[in-house]
C-alpha cells in the first residue's frame, strides 16, 4: 500500500495576504520536512492556485533522480469536464497542470449540492482529469438521511457504480476515492473510527467486484471534522489511507500538527 495522503482542503477560504502567512509558518519553523512515509498537498482556491505553487517551487523541494519534486503537492478544489474552446468562465484539467497541479477534488458534496454536479457531469470530469494525468479523488457519501435509514452503503454504492457505468472500472485505476460523510462534514461531529473502517472496506470491495488489483491498489481518504483528537485514530483503521482535512486546515499550525503526529 502506498503513502496516507494527507490533504488540506481550504474551500472558498484566504486572501492573497492570509495565504502568505500560511505559508510562511511552513518554512519559518521548518516544521514540514519531506517524509518519505506520508504524502501531503494543500487544496486553496483556484485564483491563488499559482501564488501557492510558486512558493512551494521555492521552499518546499527535493531532488530525486536529479529532478526536482515538491514535497508539498498542490490539489485543485474543482475542474470543467473541457479542455479548451468557447466555454466562459470555466477552468480546464490542462491549466491547471500548467499551475503545478497533482490531485483534483471531483464531486465534493458541496458541488453537488450548491452547482447541481450530477453522476454523468462526475463521471465525465474524472476523464477528463485522467486523460491530462492529473490524479482525481472522487468524493462520495451519504447525508443525514441517508445515515439515518442506513442507507449509507447504499448511497457509496450507487456513486461509485455511476461512474463505473458510464466510464468502465479503468476510470478507478490511479484515481482516489475520498468517503466523506456529509452529516459530518464542517460540524466537528467525531465519526466512530471503526464505522468508517467499515465503509471503507466496503467501498474497497465494491471496486473488488470488478477488479480486484484495482481495489488493492486505491486510496481511500476519510474527510468530515477530521482534527488533531482524532486524525490519527483515523489513520489507523486498515482502509483510511489518507484523510482530507477541511476546518481544520486553515490553520496552518493545527495542520502542520496533525502531519507530525502522523
Ligand atoms: P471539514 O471538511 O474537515 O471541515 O469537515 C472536509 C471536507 O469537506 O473536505
Amino acid at each position: 500500500m502506498t503513502s496516507p495522503l494527507i490533504i488540506g482542503n481550504w474551500k472558498l477560504n484566504g486572501t492573497r495576504q492570509k495565504i502568505q502567512e500560511s505559508l510562511s509558518i511552513l518554512t519559518k519553523e521548518k516544521i514540514i520536512q519531506y517524509k518519505k512515509h506520508i504524502d501531503v498537498a494543500i487544496a486553496p482556491p483556484i485564483v491563488y492556485l499559482s501564488l501557492v505553487n510558486d512558493y512551494l517551487l521555492k521552499n518546499c523541494t527535493y531532488f530525486s533522480n536529479q529532478t526536482k519534486h515538491k514535497y508539498i503537492e498542490l490539489c485543485a478544489q474543482n475542474v470543467d469536464i473541457n479542455l479548451s474552446g468557447a466555454f466562459t468562465g470555466d477552468i480546464s484539467a490542462a491549466m491547471l497542470k500548467d499551475l503545478g497541479v497533482k490531485y483534483v477534488l471531483i464531486g465534493h458534496s458541496e458541488r453537488r449540492k450548491y452547482h447541481k454536479e450530477n453522476t454523468t457531469y462526475i463521471a465525465k470530469k474524472i476523464t477528463t482529469v485522467k486523460k491530462i494525468k492529473l490524479i482525481p479523488i472522487l468524493c462520495i457519501g451519504e447525508n443525514q438521511q441517508d445515515y439515518d435509514s442506513g442507507s449509507t452503503q447504499l448511497t457509496c454504492a450507487y456513486q461509485i457504480d455511476s461512474v463505473i457505468n458510464l466510464t468502465g472500472i479503468q476510470a478507478f485505476k490511479n484515481t482516489i476515492i475520498a468517503y466523506e460523510p456529509i452529516w459530518a462534514i464542517g460540524n466537528g461531529i467525531n465519526v466512530c473510527p471503526k464505522h468508517v473502517q467499515s465503509i471503507h472496506e466496503f467501498i474497497r470491495q465494491r471496486i473488488a467486484l470488478h477488479d480486484t488489483h484495482i481495489a488493492k491498489q486505491i486510496l481511500i481518504q476519510y474527510g468530515g471534522s477530521v482534527n488533531l483528537n482524532n486524525a490519527i485514530q483515523l489513520l489507523e483503521q486498515k482502509d483510511v489511507n489518507g484523510l482530507l482535512i477541511g476546518a481544520a486546515s486553515l490553520n496552518m499550525n493545527t495542520f502542520i500538527q496533525i502531519i507530525q503526529t502522523i
